[in-house]
């Protein structure tokens, strides 16, 4: 049986005060989540050190939110997966919609990172999605199968077992407007179908989240899918009381 897995990723939010707050209050709420529930938050590359300093020890684990395909060097502003290993990250994010809207992070950009997250043993998040129009066209199965191949080819689609998949419509990112849970289903199945053409097992082992919007009320309904294994959670995994309650569901 696949575990759950409940990430916050809190983006480029938060200070010293409010991550302390935060985690304070996520700790205090800990012991009503399921022990088949693993529970993790990706910070801001900074506050990992005080992220590990105060979850070290509890259920939660931590990761970050992108890193460099890279190992070292010359890359000024970048961050190694070695690096997140360091302060005891066990995830990395990578190919969220707003790295690759943002920052114009491609297909092959994330597949590189994929596997520099894999090859320092950091479990990569693979978020893959389709923007509204994407979906209006009906490409929304073109575009997560595009950007799950980019992976697959590249590295193998064994590789998929040492990572986590995270099904993110872009038009639910951040919008408050979330996929229905058959909605959800129905790409998530998609997914492990496709996975499952080229390997069962690892079919059959992946955790693919759901992403969008997620919050205290929709979640049970969203986890509760028969492919749906938890959620990236953006706004509300800064709300203590939010993110413990979507970890309870
Ligand atoms: C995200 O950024 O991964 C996300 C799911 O954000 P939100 O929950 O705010 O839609």
């Amino acid at each position: 049986m696949r575990q759950t897995l409940v990430a916050g990723n809190w983006k480029m939010n938060g200070s010293k005060d409010s991550i302390t707050a935060l985690l304070d209050g996520i700790e205090q709420g800990l012991d009503a989540v399921n022990s088949n529930t693993e529970v993790a938050v990706c910070a801001p590359a900074i506050y990992l050190p005080l992220v590990a300093e105060q979850m070290n020890g509890t259920i939660v684990k931590w990761g970050g939110q992108t890193l460099s395909k890279e190992a070292s060097g010359a890359f000024t502003g970048e961050i190694a997966a070695s690096m997140l290993l360091d302060f005891g990250c066990e995830y990395a994010i990578v190919g969220h919609s707003e790295r690759r809207s943002l920052y114009g992070e491609t297909d092959q950009d994330v597949a590189d990172k994929y596997a520099a997250a894999r090859a320092a043993g950091l479990k990569p998040i693979l978020c893959v999605g389709e923007l509204l129009e994407e979906r209006e066209s009906g490409d929304t199965e073109n575009v997560v199968a595009r950007q799950l191949d980019a992976i697959i080819d590249q590295e193998g689609v064994e590789a998929l077992a040492d990572g986590v998949i995270a099904y993110e419509p872009v038009w639910a990112i951040g919008t408050g407007k979330t996929a229905s849970p058959e909605q959800a289903q129905e790409v998530h199945a998609f997914i492990r179908g496709r996975v499952a053409e080229k390997n069962a097992d690892v079919a059959e082992k992946v955790q693919i989240l759901y992403g969008g919007s997620m919050n205290a009320g929709n979640a049970a309904d969203l986890i509760g899918q028969t492919d749906i294994d938890g959620g990236l959670i953006g706004g509300a995994s800064l709300k203590p009381e939010d993110f413990l309650t979507i970890c309870k569901a």
